[in-house]
């Protein structure tokens, strides 16, 4: 290392939201980084689900560059022709009917709140109840993270917006039974797959049933694919693999590769609800962002990387399991699970000290309620780096389930 270069990873002056590592990175390629004094690292991590294309990708810079020396901002109030670009595509990958734009994954969930209440309201349910999941995490404003199941979230922002029933993972029994006689519920809304609960899937015949739960009861369920959605389980929408259709869909995270955007997908039963005045956002949909969209999706459908996700997620997850067999045998690791590039290895002990001792190693990682490894890489990894994910991975994972507890 050049003395001369190195610079000390520390901001003082940020607010101390995050713990984080004592790394400060500099710039990427593809699924590798760098930090400020040259050293690399693999990136599994991705910026949580976020860097759908990797870093300094050859298509998305160039036309990205295009466009903030055309325009990056102007606001709604005038059309924005990507904007309808970008709506049209996804309202095509989705089978849904309109799109509303906004920044992040917490303001798509605001906005699919939103449309549940007044879809309520307009029907004449004055208290409208959406029931939510124990585990599920849908950002951090005080509405969403009112929705959110984990309790520490919670902590001292209280009091929390009402009207959320909370119900367990994969019951529809217990849906059932919360919601009994009770005319002001207004819709279902979960994650295909859990991220920040610890990569949680609903099962197929649980979404099915809840599909069809929503329509007897005149219910709108909506998906959150915020973490799980734009191609990382190998098909555009987690929920898809069900065979179902969302009546709302937040996205956010990999949908512009990096630069900020989110979006809510609405199927004919809530595609009308919001009319002018109703709902906005002043960075929503503008030209930067959805250039990103736009140009994220072309790219993901010229170089085919829902089949990438799918097979290189097999193929990780597969590695995964051969590298740690003894230790699924003797229950240490109790579980790997996920689909496509949006996997979980569950441990018997908490292992937050993984993600410093990987990155130690060259690799980034995420470890997720406490003793889940997070990986969601980009998606266009290969299956040699994945094979180098196991490779630094696997040999700490062991040396932290021998050490004491
Ligand atoms: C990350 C995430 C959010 C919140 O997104 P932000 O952009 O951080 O506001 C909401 N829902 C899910 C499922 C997420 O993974």
């Amino acid at each position: 290392m050049n003395t001369a270069t190195f610079i000390e990873a520390s901001s003082p002056h940020v607010m101390n939201t995050y713990g984080r590592l004592p790394i400060a990175l500099s710039h990427g390629q593809g699924c590798r980084v760098w930090d400020v004094n040259g050293k690399s690292y693999l990136d599994a991590l991705g910026g949580i689900a976020v860097n759908t294309l990797g870093h300094n990708h050859p298509r998305l810079v160039p036309a990205l560059q295009d466009q903030i020396a055309k325009m990056i901002h102007c606001c709604n109030y005038y059309h924005i022709p990507n904007q309808e670009l970008l709506a049209r595509k996804l309202v095509e990958l989705s089978g849904m009917t309109n799109v509303f734009f906004c920044s992040t994954g917490l303001e798509a969930n605001e906005a699919a709140l939103k449309l549940a209440r007044k879809f309520g309201h307009d029907k004449g349910i004055d208290r409208p109840e959406i029931v939510v999941y124990e585990k599920a995490f849908h950002g951090r404003s005080i509405a969403t993270l009112s929705a959110t199941g984990n309790p520490k979230i919670q902590a001292g922002f209280g009091p929390l917006v009402e009207g959320f029933i909370r119900v367990p993972l994969n019951s529809i029994e217990s849906l059932k039974a919360a919601t009994q006689g009770n005319p002001n519920v207004v819709a279902v809304f979960l994650e295909a797959i859990q991220g920040e609960g610890g990569i949680n899937p609903m099962h197929m015949d649980y979404l099915k049933a809840v599909r069809q739960l929503c329509d007897e009861r005149d219910w709108l369920l909506m998906i959150d694919e915020v973490q799980c959605g734009m191609g990382r389980t190998g098909k555009w929408f987690a929920h898809q693999w069900a065979g179902i259709k969302a009546d709302v869909m937040p996205l956010a995270k990999g949908l512009g590769s990096g630069v900020p955007i989110g979006a809510v997908v609405a199927g004919p039963r809530a595609a009308q609800i919001f009319q002018p005045g109703n709902h906005g956002s002043t960075f929503g949909g503008n030209p930067l962002a959805m250039r990103a969209g736009v140009e994220t999706i072309r790219i993901m459908e010229e170089d085919g990387l829902l089949d990438n996700a799918a097979r290189v997620g097999k193929h990780l997850a597969d590695a995964l399991a051969e590298a740690l067999r003894s230790e699924l045998n003797t229950h240490a690791v109790k579980e790997i699970r996920g689909m496509g590039l949006m996997l979980g290895i569950e441990l018997s002990k908490p292992c937050t000290a993984l993600v410093g001792q990987c990155a130690d190693n060259g690799l980034l990682i995420s470890v997720t309620a406490d003793n889940v490894i997070r990986l969601v890489p980009p998606l266009i990894m290969s299956a040699a780096e994945a094979d180098e994910v196991v490779s630094i991975l696997c040999p700490l994972i062991k040396q932290l389930l021998l050490g004491a507890a």
